[in-house]
C-alpha cells in the first residue's frame, strides 16, 4: 500500500515522502498508526548519532490499531489497540531466559541492519528502492508492519495518544526507577534532563517514596512540569552549578542520580552529585565519537556504581500493560499532562528543530488521521 512516511535520507533533516509498505509476512502485524511521539532518540537518529542505516523511516514511540495480521499470528487480532515496541526479544537466548529481554541480542542484530526479524524490509520508496525500518517500528508513517513480538496489546479504554508514550519514554523512565535502581522510600534522587524520560523517572521516584527528588535541566521552562510530576526541587544548570546544590540538599550527595540527557558535560555533573555508596543510572546515550575525560579514582573507595539501563529493564509484553493499568486506574500521573503539543507529519522538521533548540517541554506527539 502507499502511505506517507518520514524518511531520513541524509543527516540533519527528514523528508516526508509517499512510500510503499508491503503486506505483513509470517508473524507480522499491519497497524494503522494513530500517534507517534518525537523522542530524543529520533533527534539522534536524524542527526546520525546512532549509526542507523540510511535511508530509514524514523519514529519509534507509536500506537495504533491492528488492521491485518500475517500467517501464524496468534497474540493479536484485527481491531486490537497496540503499542509498537522497539525491544523485540527472541525469548530463547540466555539473556531472555534470565529475564533480561530488553537487551536480547536479537534487538541488536536487526536494529543495526534496519530490517524486520527475517532480515528484510517491507518498506520501499517511490522508485522501488529499499527503505530501512527504525528499531522494528518506523512509527512516523501512516501504517506500520511490525513483528508480532513487538506488538503489545493495550486496553481499549486507554487513549491512544497517551498509549504511544508507553512505547518508549514512560517504561524507560519508570522502569529505570523500579527495575534498574529499585529506589526505596526515603532515598534521595536527582535527575538530569527533564524530557519525556526524565519526567517519568521523577514520577517513578515519587511513587517509590523518594525524597528529595531534584530535577536538573538547562531550561528553566521545564520547572513547572518537573514539579507537577513530583520533583521537590529544580535546578537550572545553565545558570548554576548543580553539584554543590544537590550535595547540600542530600546531605553529601544523592543516593541515586539518573542521567537522561546523553550530554557528556551532564554525565560528569551527575557523577559528582552522587553520594558515597550512590548509584548512577545512565539512561542517556552520548554521541559515540565523544569521550568524557574525568577521574574515576573515587569509584572504588566511595563504592559508587555506574549502571547502564536500556528500556528501563522492562519486559515489554508484561510490564507495558501493567503500566497502562497504573495510568488508567489513577495510580500514575495523568499522562495527558505529558502531551504538550500534537503535530502533523508534514511539520516534522519544525519539531526536529524545536528539539535542537531545546524548546520542547513535555512530549510532542504526531497525530495521524
Ligand atoms: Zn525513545
Ligand atoms: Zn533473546
Amino acid at each position: 500500500m502507499k502511505m506517507k512516511a518520514a524518511v531520513i535520507r541524509k543527516p540533519g533533516s527528514v523528508a516526508v515522502e509517499e512510500v510503499n509498505l508491503a503486506p505483513p509476512k509470517e508473524k507480522e502485524v499491519l497497524v494503522k498508526t494513530k500517534f507517534c511521539g518525537y523522542c530524543h532518540s529520533d533527534f539522534s537518529a536524524v542527526e546520525d548519532y546512532l549509526g542507523f542505516p540510511l535511508p530509514i523511516v524514523t519514529g519509534h514511540e507509536a500506537s495504533g490499531i491492528v488492521i491485518d495480521v500475517g500467517p501464524g499470528v496468534t497474540k493479536v487480532q484485527k481491531g486490537d489497540h497496540v503499542i509498537a515496541c522497539w525491544a523485540v526479544s527472541c525469548g530463547e537466548c540466555k539473556l531472555c531466559i534470565n529475564g533480561r529481554e530488553n537487551i536480547c541480542p536479537t534487538n541488536r542484530d536487526f536494529i543495526g541492519g534496519g530490517t524486520l526479524l527475517d532480515g528484510t524490509s517491507r518498506l520501499t520508496d517511490a522508485e522501488g528502492r529499499m527503505l530501512h525500518h527504525q528499531t522494528f517500528v518506523s512509527g512516523l508513517a501512516e501504517y506500520m508492519v511490525i513483528p508480532e513480538k513487538g506488538a503489545v496489546k493495550i486496553r481499549k479504554d486507554m487513549p491512544l495518544d497517551q498509549a504511544a508514550m508507553l512505547g518508549c519514554c514512560v517504561p524507560t523512565g519508570f522502569g529505570s526507577v523500579f527495575n534498574t535502581a529499585q529506589v526505596k522510600p526515603g532515598d534521595s534522587v536527582a535527575v538530569w534532563g527533564v524530557g519525556g524520560i526524565g519526567l517519568n523517572v521523577i514520577q517513578g521516584a515519587k511513587l517509590r517514596g523518594a525524597k528529595p527528588i531534584i530535577a536538573v535541566d538547562l531550561e528553566g521552562s521545564k520547572e513547572g512540569l518537573a514539579k507537577e510530576f513530583g520533583a521537590t526541587h529544580f535546578i537550572n544548570n545553565s545558570k548554576e552549578d548543580p553539584v554543590p546544590i544537590v550535595q547540600e540538599l542530600t546531605d553529601g550527595g544523592a543516593d541515586f542520580v539518573f542521567e537522561a540527557t546523553g550530554d557528556t558535560g551532564a554525565i560528569k555533573q551527575v557523577y559528582w552529585a552522587m553520594g558515597i555508596g550512590g548509584k548512577q543510572i545512565q539512561i542517556g546515550i552520548h554521541p559515540a565519537q565523544e569521550e568524557i575525560p574525568m577521574s574515576l579514582a573515587f569509584t572504588p573507595p566511595h563504592n559508587r556504581d555506574i549502571i547502564g539501563t536500556l528500556y528501563g529493564g522492562v519486559h515489554v509484553q508484561k510490564d507495558i500493560p501493567a503500566i497502562a493499568d497504573l495510568v488508567m486506574d489513577g495510580r500514575y500521573i495523568d499522562l495527558s499532562k505529558l502531551i504538550t503539543k500534537k503535530f502533523k507529519l508534514e511539520e516534522i522538521n519544525d519539531v526536529h528543530n524545536a528539539m535542537r533548540h531545546r524548546e520542547i517541554v513535555g512530549r510532542w506527539v504526531c497525530e495521524f488521521e
